[in-house]
């Protein structure tokens, strides 16, 4: 079986992904009255990813992490604005990009391989080159010799590296990634996530990777945006200086516990008025 190789990246396209002035409001309907408004969720988004980024989004839960990532990944309309993969703008599902979603989305009928093939499977890839790709992937993420096995005989983590591998094999220039490692326990959540690291070093993927973990959005990233409450905004980018490669035993060093605290103190207000506005509509 031959390696892996990653695509060959274009040094005169330096910028990946960028959001440009993107908001997003939902209609909502006032029980109370009955009337039509709007809940406004995103507010004017504009940044910039460059290539090979691990780019972490953190913010309250309801500030429209979700709403975000979906937009970026083609399969929700921005109110406003545009979201341009290597400068082609996004319209819909598009095919340098490729979302790994928290729940498990293997299919429990399917092996490992057939899982793993089933975007190229759905893209129309022939047969023996879906499969040579997907051997490839599949011991990429080191599940060689699971080829076979179903989804109910791997544990959790084994099978969101499952899905990893099946957006892998599309070959995107972007991982979209919306909270792949929410239903883990922390101890596998924490081994999964130096797990992904090893795999981003191989492939260097651009990635943009919702999570509300601090720890986690630390230990993984080059930058991690914190976002405001409702309407969700940019309010900091907060670039993480640890060493590359990185391991579990960073997660002790007081250089990370310095850039944990970073992203409360501006997550903290945000948090706090979250918590406030969603009792105020209970
Ligand atoms: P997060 O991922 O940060 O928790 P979401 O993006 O899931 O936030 O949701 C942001 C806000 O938008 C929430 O208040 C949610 O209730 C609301 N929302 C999401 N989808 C819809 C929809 N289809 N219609 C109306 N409101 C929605």
């Amino acid at each position: 079986m031959s390696r892996y190789e990653p695509p060959v990246t274009n040094p005169r396209e330096p910028i990946s992904l960028a959001i440009r002035d993107v908001s997003k409001w939902y209609p909502i309907r006032d029980p109370a009255t009955g009337a039509i408004g709007r809940l406004d969720v995103l507010a004017s988004i504009t940044q910039e990813v460059a290539r090979g980024r691990f780019v972490s989004v953190i913010g309250p839960s309801g500030c429209g992490k979700s709403t975000l990532l979906e937009i970026v990944a083609g399969l929700r309309e921005p109110s406003g604005g545009e979201i341009t993969v290597l400068g082609q703008r996004v319209t819909g599902p598009h095919p340098l990009l490729a979302v790994v979603f928290q729940e498990d989305s293997t299919l429990p009928w399917r092996t490992v391989l057939e899982n793993v093939e089933l975007g190229l499977e759905v893209r129309g890839v022939p047969r023996p080159q879906r499969r040579a790709t997907s051997e490839q992937i599949v011991d990429l993420v080191g599940l060689a010799g699971f080829e076979r096995a179903y989804p109910s005989e791997l544990s959790g983590g084994m099978r969101q590296r499952v899905a990893i591998a099946r957006a892998l094999a599309l070959e995107p220039e972007v991982l979209l990634m919306d909270e792949p490692f929410g239903a883990l326990d922390q101890q596998t959540r924490i081994y999964i996530g130096s797990e992904l690291l090893e795999i981003w070093e191989r492939t260097r993927k651009t990635v943009l990777f919702i999570t509300h973990d601090m720890g986690e959005a630390v230990f993984l990233s080059d930058e991690v945006w914190v976002m405001t409450h409702r309407p969700g905004r940019i309010k900091a980018v907060v670039p993480i200086d640890l060493p590359r490669p990185r391991d579990a035993d960073m997660l002790t060093s007081p250089r990370f516990h310095e850039l944990t605290a970073q992203l409360w103190s501006e997550l903290a207000p945000e948090a706090k008025l979250a918590l406030s506005s969603n009792a105020s509509e209970l």
